[in-house]
């Protein structure tokens, strides 16, 4: 989506991904085959291209940060990506910088993790800090008796634990800085999620404007602790006693914000590419309510899948499929979204047309 949005601005596109027929291959200019770690083909990349931006936790940050050294533009800033790539040091990052966040702290072995999950009070989150999204990093301990189950799961790997948030509401907002150092932001938008995994946005979020000035005011704050231009998508509790605290950032274009190319003046796709070319960045204008609604593979199904219901679909005129044609499923991959432009975000009538609008359903391929 990144890369339509550039084609749209006529630039020339050079992705590097680990799939040769990766979605983004039927727009780019050119594909280079690798692994978002692999420092050479990193540097491959990087002859190729004036300017280097990434949308994935796991782009190497080292490397990066050499080519930056080297006088490279890369957007947003390696540094940045190193402290939000481990969730540890994110949340570290965020408390010393006065940001509400979950208590959370580092855990070694399995007599510290009893300790300080009968500080924090069940449940509690187990979190690996890497390589973790879409929360396949997260398990959560119900009693002390499951702890050692929960390590095991991710054995090997560093770990966190967080204090379980009672959340009346998860939330997000879109924030973007240009080079310049003008930030722009997109409304708050509510979240919902299945199995750790987000399955529907609604924009705006029903919440208070009380609310609304509290979730600004903290994504500015984060944005004028961390460095560096482009989008970031910002993940929030709002509590029960009405208190805001981040819950994980992502330094890139995120799922949900997806509604903003419906929805919004500027899409948050625009908005990252005018942020790292440092062009201006009016506060987007939002044209209609929306509710966001992910495609995702069903859990027992790996694999070539097709499609059902999509005629279905795009016969109701406020309704929009995107299909990202990834070759294969696997279970709660995320394959498509449709966004529905709503008149009226009352949970009753969302849901109607969120049942009316959702009949594509994911299948294996016949044989
Ligand atoms: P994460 O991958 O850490 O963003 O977590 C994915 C989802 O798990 C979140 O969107 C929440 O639904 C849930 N979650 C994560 N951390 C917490 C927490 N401290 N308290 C309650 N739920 C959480």
């Amino acid at each position: 989506m990144l890369a339509m949005e550039a084609k749209r601005m006529f630039i020339k596109v050079v992705i590097l991904d680990p799939t040769l027929n990766c979605p983004a291959s039927s727009i780019a200019d050119k594909v280079i085959e690798g692994d978002f770690s692999d420092e050479q083909k990193i540097y491959q990349l990087a002859r190729e291209a004036d300017l280097i931006t990434y949308e994935i936790e796991l782009a190497n940050s080292k490397a990066l940060k050499n080519l930056e050294v080297s006088g490279k533009l890369v957007h947003p800033s390696p540094k940045t990506l190193s402290i939000i790539q481990n969730k540890y040091r994110q949340k570290k990052f965020l408390r010393e910088n006065k940001i509400n966040v979950p208590d959370f702290e580092l855990v070694y072995d399995e007599d510290q993790v009893v300790k300080v999950c009968s500080e924090f009070g069940y449940p509690v989150l187990l979190k690996a800090c890497e390589n973790s999204y879409d929360g396949r990093g997260n398990y959560l301990i119900r009693t002390k008796d499951e702890i050692k189950y929960a390590m095991k799961q991710f054995s090997g790997r560093e770990c966190m634990l967080e204090k379980f948030v009672n959340f009346k509401k998860e939330i997000s907002i879109m924030i973007a800085r240009n080079s310049s150092g003008c930030i722009s932001y997109f409304p708050v938008v509510e979240n919902i999620h299945e199995d750790h995994i987000l399955k529907t946005t609604i924009a705006p979020a029903r919440i208070s404007t009380e609310i609304e000035s509290k979730v600004i005011n903290l994504a500015v704050r984060t944005m004028e602790s961390l460095k560096g231009s482009g989008i970031f998508g910002i993940e929030m509790f709002l509590g029960e006693n009405d208190d805001v605290l981040i819950n994980e950032i992502a330094p890139r274009p995120h799922n949900s914000g997806h509604y903003t190319i419906e929805a919004c003046s500027i899409s948050q796709f625009e908005q990252h590419l005018r942020a790292i070319l440092n062009y201006p960045m009016p506060q987007p204008i939002l044209k209609s309510k929306a509710v966001m609604v992910n495609i995702l593979g069903p859990p027992n199904l790996s694999g070539p899948y097709l499609f059902s219901g999509i005629k279905e679909t795009m016969r109701l005129p406020a309704t929009k499929i995107h299909l990202y044609g990834k070759e294969e499923t696997k279970p709660k991959r995320k394959l498509g979204h449709i966004t529905i432009l709503v008149s009226d975000t009352d949970p009753l009538l969302v849901r109607d047309q969120i049942e009316q609008s959702f009949t594509i359903e994911v299948h294996k391929e016949a044989e």
